[in-house]
């Protein structure tokens, strides 16, 4: 057992966790694994691992991991967890190290593109949402020698960060009949604030059609679309309302904004 390995023992109590112990042989295969797991304990933040010598070398990423060439965030190196914990999904109970819900965000195999003396890793991801290069870098962000930094790599090595793409609502056009082909759904008209949600290193952020920030005026809205759409970057489509008594959008609700009428985003 590593050393690392002993300090994951020594957090938990085995007995009141279904989290793996550890004691299976490291498995043999020729690509090594990693895996991201979203981990919604006191903090929600994502655990990026990558097979290392029998074990998992961790890291905890708050903000998940950066997609953007050029875009780095924070990642706090831990102890490291047994290889069987790249399959551990679930509920980690109350009272417990990091008790909350553990789900796999993404996973796959890597190759070790680098290695440099200082411990820096870089590694091609091969998985279902990570696909590409990124970089584990020992940065000693504030003298602490925990807090590294993940970089995603450009591929074709030029300097220039990505286009940040723009996107608008999707919008109703007008019809003399109503379409009876195979392949369409009817919804309700929701009468509300038409907002594209973008949700950026786990951030989101509201913009109205007309292109104006709605994110102070529904915060909550915000708050709750980063923790609903369950991963820390995306784009959505929807509709912010406010419902009366009955359930029903009431734009009339929604401009007086009086206290206590719930406000809900439909995301279509
Ligand atoms: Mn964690």
């Amino acid at each position: 057992m590593s050393e690392l390995l002993r300090e994951y023992r020594r957090k938990r109590n085995l007995l009141s966790t279904s989290e793996p112990g550890g004691s299976r042989r490291s498995r043999r295969a020729k690509e090594p694994i990693f895996v991201v797991q979203r981990h919604d304990a006191r903090r929600l933040h994502y655990d990026f691992r990558l097979e290392r010598d029998g074990a998992l070398a961790s890291w905890a990423v708050p903000k998940g991991v950066p997609l953007e060439p050029g875009q780095q965030h924070l990642a706090v190196h831990v102890e490291d967890h047994p290889l069987e914990y790249a399959s551990f999904e679930g509920e980690i109970p109350k009272g417990n190290y990091g008790a909350g819900t553990v789900e796999i965000w993404d996973s796959g195999t890597y190759e070790l593109v680098d290695e440099k003396r200082d411990g820096g890793l870089t590694v091609r991801l091969h998985g279902n949402r990570l696909d590409g290069t990124w970089a584990l870098v020992p940065a000693n962000l504030d003298g602490d020698p925990k807090n590294w930094l993940i970089i995603r790599k450009r591929e074709d090595g030029t300097s220039t960060p990505a286009k940040r793409a723009e996107y608008r609502p999707m919008l109703a056009t007008l019809a003399s009949a109503l379409p009876t082909s195979e392949g369409w759904l009817f919804e309700v008209k929701w009468d509300g604030f038409r907002a594209i949600g973008r949700v950026s290193g786990g951030d989101a952020s509201l913009t109205s059609r007309n292109g104006n920030d709605l994110t102070g005026r529904f915060q909550n809205v915000a708050k709750e679309l980063a923790k609903a759409v369950k991963t820390p970057d995306c784009v959505v489509d929807g509709e912010v309302c406010a419902l009366d008594e009955q359930g029903r959008s009431s734009f009339s609700a929604m401009q007086q904004g009086k206290p206590g009428t719930p406000i809900v985003y439909y995301v279509f």
